[in-house]
């Protein structure tokens, strides 16, 4: 048994078979092949060969021309090494009589074969990366791309990979994936926030440990406390089996809070709305008793398909969510993309600095056809229901200006034509960059509403990048920095009379809930799953007393000692609650 320890993403306890991928993302169970597909299997390990061999042919053939004969025997050495008689004999007899499949039968052999080559104690070991090449060349044109691999699942497992992006994420099969765990990773990042959007439970930044399993083998994912037991004993399977028990009747009996208000002891309204991902996650929110849509990331409609999405395509998402939750406010983030949030086969020139690069309101004003397109959906949709349009990372005044002013341009096009949309449909920014929350006086006089981003926001007031594990014990929604931003923030909202929101992730941890409440915010919106738990904590607090913990918390001066506090006071809540 092994227990490894990451950063719990998403929550959820689950139990169940490895899939393993390695840091190409390839797909390698140990898997056999029935002996009637045989012949089959070996037909798709012979071509596989062949277009392996073409592709080496072509590289040779290109580096012949560039740069001519002495570089391109690189390849003709790997081409030598494929057709290897003994090498060509040991794979297909892995197949015809051990029945292995052929991706574990080239992944096996020819690691076994690199292995000889690293123990040499030589310039020769050089030669084991030739033969790793080869056989991720085979696997690939084996498996196809990793995204086929990763949407081929048809069977629940659990899986365990080097590193997961936001668009993978997307597009797992939550009826398979019973849960993911990745090396890399950190706490804010986007796949963190998918996974939970899809209620997958999920555990980040474990460091590796892909080495150490096999795929097949069980698995315990502890989504809550950021746990992976490999290789668990039976007493361990069985504990655990009692906690997905626990965490099934504790959400049977939240459940019952659905049609009752998100009111505090003291008679204050809270408002609860959902962020989703995915226009199906419209019907989750509104089962789980929310009071709107507070956060449509629309960036998911580029990253989960492989084209560009028309209006129609736009417009159908939009439309679905407003059937889903009739006569609520639904918000709609125009593109947040770049930064975390690219499509995997983007062509675009990587960034340096991707997190401060092209991305979100910058990335729009640059591509304007495909903003007025998305707009164009917007306001369509705003025909149908409450529909509010919210601009992302805005950080200067400019830049909202012109996105209005897009979106005023817009308007006109439609009213030309006679196509139906709400003149006054409501405009938001988010706040997610301190320049945001410094300037919020000037932006909350153009805006009808705001919608404070703590994800990005603790990313840039730290400077602590929120995909990356190793400074994952610096990105902390607790800093006082954060804090004393989120209580300027709420100040000048409330002041200008704005709405204002919480929709990072911060405001669905229910640690968090009590100071949110104490520093004045009214609207949080948050994860589906977290949607009763959230209205259970504030169905149990008075603002007043709210009011003192967000003062005790602002008057201290470390993240640390702020958790333990906050930690603290939910716990006495609980206990008092149960009691
Ligand atoms: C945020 O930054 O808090 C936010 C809600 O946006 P995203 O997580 O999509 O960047
Ligand atoms: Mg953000």
């Amino acid at each position: 048994m092994l227990k490894l320890q990451g950063i719990a993403v998403s929550p959820g306890v689950t139990i169940g078979e490895a899939l393993v991928l390695d840091s190409e993302g390839f797909r390698i169970p140990r898997r056999f092949v029935e002996r009637s597909a045989v012949d089959t299997e070996l037909e798709r390990l012979a071509s596989a060969v062949a277009e392996t061999s073409r592709e080496i042919a072509r590289n040779r053939d290109a580096v012949k021309i560039e740069l001519g004969g002495q570089y391109a025997a690189i390849f003709e050495a790997h081409l030598a090494m494929l057709h290897d008689e003994r090498l060509q004999q040991e794979l297909t007899s892995a197949v015809r009589d051990r029945n292995f499949w052929p991706e574990y039968a080239v992944s096996r052999t020819l690691r076994r074969y690199a292995k000889v080559f690293q123990g040499l104690d030589n310039h020769i070991s050089q030669r084991a990366h030739d033969i790793y090449d080869i056989e991720k060349s085979l696997l690939r044109n084996l498996l196809g791309q990793r995204r086929e691999t990763l949407a081929a699942i048809s069977q629940p497992v659990i899986v365990l990979a080097h590193n997961l992006t936001p668009s993978e994420t997307a597009n797992l099969d939550r009826r398979f994936v019973k849960g993911f765990a990745t090396e890399l990773g950190g706490p804010g990042s986007h796949t963190a926030i998918v996974a939970e959007g899809l209620e997958i439970p999920a555990v980040v930044g474990l460091g590796p440990f892909l080495a150490d399993v096999s795929g097949g083998e069980p698995v315990i994912l502890d989504g809550n406390q950021g746990i992976v037991i490999l290789q668990p004993d039976e007493e361990t399977i069985a504990r655990y089996r009692l906690e997905v028990e626990a965490a099934r009747a504790t959400a049977v009996s939240l459940s019952r809070l659905r049609d009752l208000p998100a009111e505090t002891t003291d008679g204050v309204r809270i408002q609860i709305t959902g962020n989703i991902e995915f226009p199906s996650e419209g019907e989750q929110c509104l089962s789980r008793g929310c009071d709107g849509i507070g956060l449509y990331r629309t960036e998911f409609l580029y990253l989960t398909s492989p084209r560009e999405p028309t209006e129609e395509d736009h417009f159908a998402a939009y439309s679905e969510v407003v059937r889903a939750v009739p006569g609520r406010p639904i918000v709609i983030r125009t593109l947040d993309l770049g930064a975390d949030k690219m499509r995997a086969e983007s062509t675009t020139e990587q960034e340096r600095n991707p997190c401060l690069g092209l991305r979100s309101i910058r990335l729009s004003l640059r591509h304007l056809p495909q903003f007025r397109t998305q707009l164009r959906a917007i306001l369509r949709a705003s025909a149908l229901g409450d529909v509010r349009v919210l601009f992302p990372l805005v950080s200067t005044i400019v830049e909202l200006r012109q996105a209005r002013m897009v979106l005023a341009d817009v308007m006109e096009d439609l009213a030309e034509h006679g196509i139906a949309f709400n003149r006054s449909m409501p405009v938001g920014m988010m706040v997610e960059t301190p320049a945001a929350v410094i300037m919020l006086d000037v932006f909350v006089k153009e805006v009808d509403f705001v919608s404070i981003g703590t994800n990005d926001l603790i990313q840039y007031t730290l400077a602590v990048d929120r995909g990356n594990k190793e400074v994952a014990d610096l990105y902390n929604a607790s800093d006082p920095a954060v804090l004393r931003l989120l209580r300027r923030s709420l100040d000048v909202a409330r002041e200008a009379g704005v709405p204002a929101n919480v929709c990072g992730q911060m405001s669905g941890s229910v640690m968090y809930t009590q100071l949110l409440l104490g520093l004045g915010l009214r609207q949080m919106s948050v994860p589906p799953s977290s949607i009763p738990e959230v209205k259970q904590v504030c169905r149990s607090v008075s603002v007043a007393e709210c009011r003192v913990i967000a003062e005790k918390a602002l008057a201290m001066d470390g993240a640390r000692e702020v958790k333990a506090f906050l930690r603290e006071q939910l716990r006495r809540l609980l206990s008092q609650t149960v009691a």
